[in-house]
């Protein structure tokens, strides 16, 4: 699956496509056997009426993609349902998954962009690129992407997870946080960490990225060294944290997530020495 997440202007007879269809933060799916899929222009032909606002966010195996969302009223139709988004994770193919983030964090976008934040005027959608602008003053606003660091802090053997006050569950993750305006993503790491759980690091690492569209997130990762320091927790954020090392892991984020990655390469790299 490949996607190109290109604007397409949308016409009163769109081209055949996908639609990924929002009711709140559900996303309209059609289940068949073990496979979770999104529907296509014939599924949904007969919502067409109710739908709120749609754009078209991209192509997918060269086929148009819409975001579009209908009213907490509105059902399923049958054969479908509408399921939260998060749920999806890991059960969605992954490139789907990004599609849907996308049109998520387009109409979430959309709705907050309807006045101007500088003059207060309505704005309008712009009919040649994914923007809104305002007449009045010209202001033009596109979907936002707001960075976040998440690291691995690596120590010997061992690897740093905490606990934070925002987890839903006992989970232990990497620590992570936003990019401050005129921030590197490497200060950023040293910050955050240092901030969080006063540990010092170095060596940082590159090590891949994943959108998170809860609202509109980019989760950047990175490994890190330990460099000093001892585990003093930042209470406003942070509940537990500890060094564990892959024998002794605590509950952890679920598949599909940058963070389980990461934990998951900390493990495949720091097997303990088998004894003989
Ligand atoms: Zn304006």
């Amino acid at each position: 699956m490949d996607f190109v997440p290109v604007f397409l202007p949308v016409t009163k007879q769109p081209e055949d496509g996908w639609w990924f269809i929002f009711c709140g933060d559900k996303l309209l799916v059609k289940e068949e056997k073990t496979d979770v899929l999104i529907p296509s222009s014939t599924d949904v032909s007969g919502l067409m009426m109710n739908l709120i606002s749609t754009h078209g966010i991209g192509r997918l195996e060269g086929k148009p993609c819409y975001a579009s969302e209908v009213h907490e009223e509105v059902s399923a139709p049958t054969g479908m349902i509408f399921q939260g988004l998060r749920s999806l994770l890991g059960h969605l193919d992954e490139e789907v998954f990004l599609v849907a983030g996308r049109a998520f964090q387009c109409l979430g976008w959309d709705k907050d962009h309807q006045y101007c934040g500088k003059c207060g005027g309505r704005t309008e959608l712009r009919l040649d690129e994914l923007a809104r602008s305002c007449p009045a003053c010209g202001l033009i606003s596109h979907p936002e992407v707001t960075p976040a660091v998440i690291v691995a802090v690596i120590r010997g053997e061992e690897i740093l997870l905490a606990r934070s006050h925002r987890f839903q569950g006992s989970f232990f993750s990497v620590l992570a946080g936003f990019v401050e305006a005129g921030e590197t993503f490497e200060r950023c790491v040293k910050r955050e960490v240092r901030e969080e759980v006063a540990i010092e690091v170095d060596n940082i690492r590159y090590f891949g990225s994943q959108p998170w569209p809860f609202p509109h997130s980019l989760m950047v990762g990175f490994t890190a060294e330990y460099a000093g320091g001892e585990i003093s927790i930042d209470d406003k954020e942070i509940s537990e944290a500890g060094w564990f090392t892959a024998e002794t892991l605590p509950e952890v984020p679920r598949t599909g997530t940058i963070a389980r990655r990461l934990i998951e390469w900390f493990c495949d790299n720091h097997k303990p020495e088998k004894s003989v």
